[in-house]
């Protein structure tokens, strides 16, 4: 398919075989459930939404632990084109379902954090408990009821820290506060959480990461958020009361988030190829249904007005890949202006790929409101995507922070 050209420009031959491996078992598992059980997903009980065969389907053709250190039984990855894979693994998964690939990619992204930052002997327990067991999954807890937003730009004084507080006490660190909105929150086994452990400086200077195994004393999952979209991904809130973890768990003292910055930059590329497997699964739907439905005596593509809408979709497709080609190659380069590019994929992404999917809707007519037609869910799924990872707003903030330091950087600040 014409779409498919860009698609597969500059892959290697290894990542493309392992986007065919992940289309295959997109095509034949996941887009039929998803089609046959449309129903599914609206299920109040988290536990069964979705089976557990996909996840097991998932492991075995060897899509779920990327990321994971080959040592341990991980899929190996060439380093240098690791975060291309991730991207147009991840795209490819959520071209079937967007909540399948935010539960595949919390694993890849707190991976790549565990085995950059946590002790070898808790990479030596928990990875290889990771790869046995295809219903583990991990979590990364940073946003707190108190918003998020603080986090990202982050306005680094002691007043927009993390609320969460761990105090180290004698060998273990005790840790009080609430996660909320977290990926896999509901049911992962291990989770990496985030904590003020300095409250008289900012966020950059005081904030700490660590380990929690799911079941610790006075770790509770409060709630499983009933989203509007991505609902296949059970996202959770968490309560830590006096929780207390062993001293070695502290992944990263005081300088997590600046840190953390393995984890962040691929995080947004990843954000941004989730949100085209949405816009290209859209694409692929209207396409079809233009090209087969008549209206007028003719199919609809025969009508102008459709194919330039059909002609603006495929080409705000394009414009985010090849944007968020260029974030991933400036990322790779350790391209300075890397972090530029990742964030503006990212927003780009998210308000264009929300316009192909109102699109999608809108071609469908009354088709695209109904649930069991399952076009609807694109836009769904698409809006989202605007304000993860950032919202729309602190994404620009933080683009033209990045830009011009000197003054939009210290725009919060004293006037000087
Ligand atoms: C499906 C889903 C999955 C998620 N997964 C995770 C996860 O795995 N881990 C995790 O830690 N978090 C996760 N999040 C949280 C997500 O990162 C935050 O929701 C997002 O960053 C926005 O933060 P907030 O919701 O607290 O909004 P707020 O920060 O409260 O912002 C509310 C509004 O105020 C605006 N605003 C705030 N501050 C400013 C400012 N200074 N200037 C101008 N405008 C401002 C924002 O743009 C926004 O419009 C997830 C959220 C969802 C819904």
């Amino acid at each position: 398919m014409y779409m498919m050209e860009l698609a597969d420009r500059g892959l290697q031959d290894e990542t493309r075989m392992m986007r065919d491996v992940t289309r295959k078992f997109v095509d034949e598992h996941v887009i039929p459930f998803t089609r046959q059980n449309w129903q599914q997903e609206w299920n109040m009980k988290p536990e069964g939404r979705l089976p557990e065969k996909i996840l097991q389907t998932a492991d075995a053709i060897g899509i779920r632990t990327l990321g994971v250190p080959e040592e341990f039984g991980g899929t190996p990855l060439d380093p240098k084109t690791e975060t291309q894979t991730f991207a147009v693994i991840s795209e490819e998964i959520s071209r079937g379902d967007c909540g399948l690939s935010d539960k595949m990619v919390q694993i890849w992204k707190v991976s790549v954090l565990l085995r950059n930052v946590a002790p070898r002997h808790l990479q030596e327990l928990w990875f290889p408990r990771l790869v046995k067991d295809p219903t583990f999954l991990l979590a990364h807890c940073l946003t707190e009821p108190s918003g998020a937003s603080d986090r990202w730009l982050p306005y680094n004084v002691p007043e927009a820290s993390m609320r969460t507080r761990a105090v180290l006490k004698g060998d273990r660190w005790v840790i009080n506060g609430r996660k909320q909105f977290i990926s896999n929150g509901y049911d992962a086994k291990l989770y990496v959480v985030y904590a003020n452990t300095n409250p008289k400086v900012g966020m950059l200077q005081g904030t700490s990461s660590f380990l929690v195994p799911r079941g610790t004393k006075g770790f509770s999952v409060m709630r499983c958020n009933e989203t509007l979209g991505g609902r296949f991904m059970n996202n959770g809130e968490m309560v830590f009361e006096d929780m207390a973890v062993p001293k070695d768990h502290c992944l990263a003292q005081d300088d997590t988030m600046k840190r953390a910055g393995i984890y962040f930059r691929p995080g947004k590329i990843i954000v941004a190829a989730k949100n085209l497997g949405v816009g290209m699964a859209a694409f692929e739907r209207t396409a079809d249904y233009v090209q087969n439905y008549v209206q007028g005596g003719r199919i609809l593509i025969k009508h102008q007005a459709v194919a330039a809408r059909l002609a603006d979709m495929a080409t705000k497709l394009n414009a985010v890949r090849a944007l968020l080609n260029e974030a991933i190659r400036a990322m790779d380069a350790g391209a300075h202006d890397a972090e530029v590019l990742c964030n503006q994929a990212k927003m780009f992404a998210s308000e264009e790929i929300f316009a192909v999917a109102k699109n999608a809707m809108e071609l469908h007519g009354g088709n695209g409101v109904m649930l069991d037609f399952g076009v609807e869910r694109f836009l769904r799924d698409a809006a989202l995507f605007l304000h993860r990872d950032a919202s729309v707003d602190i994404s620009r903030f933080k683009i033209v922070k990045a830009m011009f330091p000197r003054t939009a950087g210290v725009y919060a600040g004293p006037e000087n």
